[in-house]
């Protein structure tokens, strides 16, 4: 059986970690930036010298193949950008994990190299401007480059400066999907991420879909007045109705759905002063679950209840709408092919939903799709402190390749 090399995996690992690596041990290698660019010749880099041809597209994803072959491919890969003080893992283990993969194939003039492409792809985490995964939807066809020129980064300098410095043309960028036509799957290898699988024992996990995620901005409109001389019964507090919006959302959504979760990362009064009764309140609400139904319906209990504590408070609400990232279901063959490989390596094989969106979410609407995890331990990650054994490093790469092998016979 043709078997990657664990070491040379963890030691490209370590070494990709020092481009835009930390002293805490974490990553800065945001999108576009210099320490991005760096590492996108590294993995060029690292594919010419085990006899790929390597390829930088116009979104600025990197492909490597043999010279060879001309596709269509099983694309094997993931992410190279991080978010800021972020972990070691989250992406570039995908990437070097498939890497490690087609060079293992080259090395022992597997057939099914010729078969598979490796990936790197380019701005995922969506960081720097409003949506991230651009470099898999430039390749999926569906980014558009109008809404993101437009958008501006938190230096308040515009997309297409930022891109065209990092020597991407706007005009140009979609002329990466003419490369869709030369897939026929796409597998991603990923740290879990979260939790689940170290609490349970697992060593592999097949995933069976992403997270449909909704996002909006909830205002509530009070009375804005003196908090030493009003009285509680005669405020239209909107801070308070807000503080109750808040507090009622886990029973909330766990009444609807036990495995739903929903999360208010960002609350702020207006005017914000210690003797004022705020009258106004802004949050931002972000709801996640494996069903599109069950986020609908979450977000129509909430609602309710948010006009009903806004009646009760004097107050008015209204949510605007920001973005619905569809739920997606991973190809039912692909996973049976990947089930079948992980089982074949290890008894603690699971299945999860991914709480977290992938390049994969977008793949899986243009091609069969399949995602694998290792544990993260103590489920940490988007922080340097993201890790996961070296044993499970090993295996997940060992898994990707025999995932490989399995999923390309079946398509
Ligand atoms: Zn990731």
């Amino acid at each position: 059986m043709t078997e990657i090399n664990g070491a040379r995996l963890l030691e490209d690992l370590r070494a990709f970690s020092q481009i835009g690596g930390r002293a805490d041990g974490g990553l800065d290698r945001l999108a576009w930036t210099e320490a991005d660019l760096e590492g996108r010749r590294w993995l060029a880099d690292r594919m010419q010298a085990c006899g790929l041809d390597a390829r930088t597209d116009p979104a600025l994803n990197v492909f490597g193949h043999l010279a060879a072959s001309t596709g269509p491919w099983l694309l094997l890969g993931s992410h190279t950008d991080s978010v800021p003080r972020g972990g070691r893992l989250d992406g570039a283990y995908g990437t070097i994990a498939a890497l490690e993969v087609l060079r293992t194939l080259v090395e022992a003039h597997d057939p099914l190299a010729e078969h598979v492409e490796i990936v790197g792809w380019a701005d995922e985490e969506g960081v720097r401007f409003e949506n991230g995964l651009i470099g898999s939807r430039a390749v999926a066809g569906e980014l558009n480059p109008d809404d993101l020129e437009e958008q501006i980064d938190w230096q308040g300098e515009p997309a297409a400066v930022v891109l065209a410095r990092a020597g991407v043309d706007l005009e140009r960028i979609n002329e990466a999907h003419e490369h869709l036509d030369f897939l026929k799957g796409y597998l991603e290898l990923h740290i879990e991420q979260g939790p689940r699988m170290e609490a349970d024992g697992f060593d592999l996990a097949v995933v069976t879909g992403i997270v449909g995620v909704h996002r909006e901005k909830v205002r509530i409109e009070g009375v804005q007045n003196h908090a030493g001389t009003t009285p509680f019964r005669m405020r239209k507090d909107a801070g308070r109705a807000a503080a109750r919006a808040v507090a009622g959302l886990r029973e909330l959504v766990q009444a609807v759905d036990q495995e739903a979760v929903a999360n208010v990362g960002a609350i702020h009064f207006d005017p914000g002063g210690i003797n004022v009764v705020p009258g106004r309140a802004e949050f931002d609400l972000e709801v996640r679950h494996g069903s599109d139904e069950v986020v609908r319906g979450i977000v129509h209990t909430f609602h309710d209840r948010l006009h009903q504590i806004c009646a009760e408070e004097g107050c008015r609400a209204d949510a605007d709408f920001r973005s619905y990232e569809p739920a997606v279901a991973m190809d039912a063959g692909v996973m049976a092919a990947l089930e079948r490989a992980c089982q074949s390596l290890s008894p603690r094989v699971t299945q999860l939903a991914s709480g977290a969106g992938h390049d994969a979410s977008v793949m899986s609407r243009h091609l069969p799709t399949g995602m694998l995890f290792v544990p993260s331990i103590g489920g940490i990650s988007h922080a340097p402190e993201e890790n996961t054994s070296d044993e499970h490093l090993v295996l997940g790469a060992r898994a990707l390749l025999q995932g490989a092998r399995a999923v390309s016979g079946a398509l």
